[in-house]
């Protein structure tokens, strides 16, 4: 019996990586389909050396959490990607993406890029923001592709970690992973004409090495919608409102219209920003609504 991380997942076989950094291609054992699992990349599994470099998985290691877009296990952090310009920076499509990662429990790492493109002005504005979130409790890195700025300080972040990246397209995902890794060399902007890509099934993963860390080739969270997020746990996505809700008068304060609600008293108070307590209010609505927007 070995032990690996399943570090692909194609046409039926797992790819299993011991710590030897050999690689067996695997079958799944018939047990797990009875069971109703199947084996995820990301997985720490238990395999049996079949031959040379073939196996079949016995046993899955639990799971610390799982995404359906990209079908990844045991993801360490979300590495959310968004251009201070070209498309210029959404704080609120940054919140609605921080929600949904806070939702599943993972820690989110903001990048900002495209800081290369800013004016004095304009990268001011940025590094306001940036504040404002690891004031929050968040991991902000500023950087640029282009320049390489930032790309350095931002590498030992993905050691020893699973990692997603996600953001709109366009935002400068692909130029990052690039400029982390140039042997990747994946298309960026434009159309990918990679035989079959973006046809593949959400079980056709691939975590790519990039120094001793592991990272998902396709990124994740492209539905923004808080089907999954009910109206009581939503303040819990916003950790500032999260930690002032402990002194809210009222168990189940929404800190909408509620008296003595200690969220609302930190929003007047300026300790919680009125922008991530608007986007808080707008949430909540569509939860309530229960009809998703797409911003
Ligand atoms: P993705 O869709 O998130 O993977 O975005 P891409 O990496 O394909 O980048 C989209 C466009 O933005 C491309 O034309 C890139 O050349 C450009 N881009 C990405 N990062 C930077 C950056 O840091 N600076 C500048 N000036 N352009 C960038
Ligand atoms: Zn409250």
């Amino acid at each position: 019996m070995a032990k690996g991380k399943i570090i692909k997942a194609l046409s039926g076989f797992y790819y299993v990586q011991d710590e030897h950094e050999q690689i067996y291609q695997c079958r799944g054992r018939g047990i797990f389909r009875n069971r109703k699992v199947s084996p995820l990349v990301g997985d720490s599994v238990v395999f049996q050396i079949d031959q040379r470099n073939e196996g079949t998985i016995t046993e899955i290691d639990p799971r610390a959490n799982e995404l359906v877009r990209p079908a990844v296990a045991n993801v360490d952090q979300v590495i959310l990607v968004f251009s201070s310009i070209e498309p210029d920076f959404s704080p609120l499509l940054l919140n609605r993406f921080l929600v949904l990662i806070e939702h599943k429990g993972i820690e989110p790492i903001i990048c900002i890029s495209k800081i290369d493109l800013l004016t004095e002005k304009q990268l001011d504005e940025i590094k306001q923001f940036s504040a404002e979130y690891q004031q929050i409790g968040y991991q902000v890195l500023l950087l640029s592709s282009e320049t390489n700025r930032g790309v350095e300080a931002f590498r030992p972040y993905l050691e020893d970690k699973i990692s997603v990246f996600a953001g709109q397209s366009g935002v400068g995902k692909s130029s990052l992973l690039n400029a982390l890794n140039t042997n990747l060399s994946l298309e960026t902007a434009s159309i990918s004409t990679h035989l079959g890509r973006g046809k593949h099934t959400t079980r056709h993963v691939e975590l790519m090495e990039i120094g001793n860390g592991l990272v998902a080739d396709t990124p994740g969270f492209s539905t923004l919608d808080f089907s999954e997020i009910e109206s009581d746990e939503l303040a819990d996505c916003f950790p500032e409102m999260s930690k002032a809700s402990a002194d809210c008068k009222f168990r189940g304060c929404l800190h909408v219209k509620e008296s003595f609600c200690a969220v609302k008293e930190k929003v007047e108070s300026g300790e919680i920003c009125l922008y991530r307590y608007q986007h808080y209010c707008q949430f909540l609505e569509e939860i309530i609504e229960r009809k998703p927007r797409y911003r």
